[in-house]
Order: structure tokens, then sequence, then C-alpha cells
């Protein structure tokens, strides 16, 4: 090998492809590692659910691939994300890959990390704030409680069609605060499992719409009221469905559920009278 050839190889840049979660929407709730890596981005992979704001970030040259699906629309196939990513990391580009919320939630990010591994590519991956999470902040309260939830599930409204489904009920009878991800569409078929499953149908549950926007609406009703709450106010996607009592504006005391913790002391909570806007809604 000259000598010459060998420098070149030395100086071939190394591509990448890092795997960023944008946040829920909120073009400020980004973590500052994403801010630096879309900004030193060659290409950018952007789902839909991606603000598009946070697209200030990347270089005026960077070249953007919009690869989003919206349910029901036609997408992007997902083999030709991944050969597009494997492609242009190949080459030595800086590739990020934009996916909503966090990206190890719910985004499949399975598939494009063992695709890009299985190749050799290095594949970073950067966290980011869940729509969960910013759910917590449009109902105003925490998620979890001392005295009302020792826990958070999330979930899919959408397990696979395999039989192998999700014991909801089960879940929701320990008293965790349970977060329907993908949820709309099946509401009706969540709602009856879960009171199939003895569910009290009076359990706070709570819609939060396109939380972490300035749009974003929080529909407070029950587990019994859910599906018709989501229809009388034509809920759009993205929302969550947040079951347990957390869901409840406040902690009252007259509310007892029979699920663990009865004998918890559901003392209003100091800082519970948190004052809501006029996005608050009760469905
Ligand atoms: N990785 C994402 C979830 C992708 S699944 C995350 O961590 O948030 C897509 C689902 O996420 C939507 O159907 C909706 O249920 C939820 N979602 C995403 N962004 C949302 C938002 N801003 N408000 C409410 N729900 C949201």
């Amino acid at each position: 090998m000259s000598r010459s050839s060998v420098g070149h190889n030395n100086l071939k840049k190394i591509g990448k492809v890092s795997l960023i979660g944008a946040g829920p929407g909120d073009p400020e709730m980004l973590t500052l590692k994403a801010v630096r890596l879309i900004s030193e981005a060659d290409v950018i992979l952007v789902d839909d659910l991606v603000n598009r704001e946070i697209l200030q970030h990347a270089r005026a040259n960077v070249r953007l691939r919009y690869v989003g699906k919206r349910g029901g629309c036609r997408s992007t196939p997902q083999s030709f994300i991944n050969r597009l990513m494997a492609h242009e990391a190949g080459k030595g580009h800086q590739v990020v890959r934009l996916k909503g919320g966090d990206a190890l939630i719910f985004g499949r990010a399975n598939e494009e990390i063992d695709f890009l591994r299985e190749r050799g590519i290095n594949v970073e991956l950067v966290a980011g704030i869940t729509s969960a999470q910013a759910a917590g902040m449009a109902l105003g309260r925490s998620l979890t409680d001392r005295a009302h939830s020792h826990g958070l599930v999330l979930l899919t409204g959408h397990p696979q069609k395999d039989g192998t489904g999700i014991n909801y009920s089960a879940l929701a009878q320990q008293g965790l605060t349970l977060v329907f991800y993908m949820g709309l569409a099946r509401c009706e078929a969540i709602q009856k499992e879960l009171l199939e499953g003895g569910l009290n149908a009076a359990l706070p549950a709570a819609i939060v719409e396109r939380a972490s926007y300035s749009d974003a609406r929080v529909l407070r009703t029950t587990l019994g009221e859910l599906s018709g709450c989501v229809s009388k106010n034509a809920v759009q996607s993205p929302a969550l469905l947040v079951l347990g009592q957390v869901a409840a504006l406040a902690l009252a005391s007259d509310f007892e559920f029979d699920f663990g913790s009865s004998s918890a002391t559901a003392a209003r909570l100091p800082g519970a009278e948190i004052p809501f806007g006029p996005q608050v809604h009760f469905g």
C-alpha cells in the first residue's frame, strides 16, 4: 500500500448514526446533546411527530429527509430508512435519526439499531423526553404518588396481533398509573378490557392531546366515560390516555379506590391547587 493511500484512508471520515429523541413537541424540551448532534449532522431523517422547529439547530446545507408516517397514511418503508441510514453513514456522513419523544420508547428503534450494528455502523443513542412525561406536566402533577401510585407503566394501545395480549387489568389492579401510547383508535376496546378486568368505572382518567405544545388539551374523565369523552371532544392524535388516581384533578379524600392502598390517606397534597388554564376541559 502506498504512503498516500494510507494517508487517504486515515483521513476518511467515520460515519455514524445518532438515534435521537426529539422530545414531545415543545422545541425547548430537547437535550443539549441532541442540539449539538443536530448542528453537526450532514443528513437528518425526520419522523412526523418531530416538531420541525427544532431543525433550526441544523446547518444550512443539511440534507433533510422526512420519513415519518401518520396512522393510516402511506409511510416510508422501514427497509428504505434502514438502507438510507447505512448508505449515508457508510459514506462517512454524520446521520441523525430524529424520532418524537424518546426514540427508545415505542419508536421501533431496535430494528434500526440491529440493522446498523450488523453492518458495523456506529450507533449513538440519545434519550429524549417521552410524551408521558410531558403529559405529567400537562396534568400538573406527578405520575407517581407515595400514596396512590407506586409505579408507572407505559403501554402500547396496539399490542401485536399475535394473540399475546397484555393483561392490562392485572397491571391496573396494582394501583399503577397506566399511560397508553397510540391508544386513541383502540380506546373503546381498552376501556372494555379494563372494565371487564374488574376495574372501577369511576377510576380517574385523563386524555392529554398534543402534550407540551401551546395548544395542548387535557380532558378529565373516568374509565367508564373514556371513549365517550374521546369522541365527544373529537380528540386528535397525538394523544395519551392516562389512567389511575393521579389522573384526578386532586387527590381528594373522597376518592376511594379498591386497588391496593385503600388505607392511604388521600389528603389533598400541598401544592395540589395548581391553577388550571382554559386548556383544561372536563369531558
Ligand atoms: N417515542 C414517542 C412515542 C411514539 S408512539 C415518545 O416517547 O413519546 C406515538 C404515540 O406517542 C402517539 O400515538 C401518542 O400516543 C404519543 N405521543 C407522542 N407525542 C405526543 C404528544 N406531544 N402528546 C400526546 N401524545 C403524544
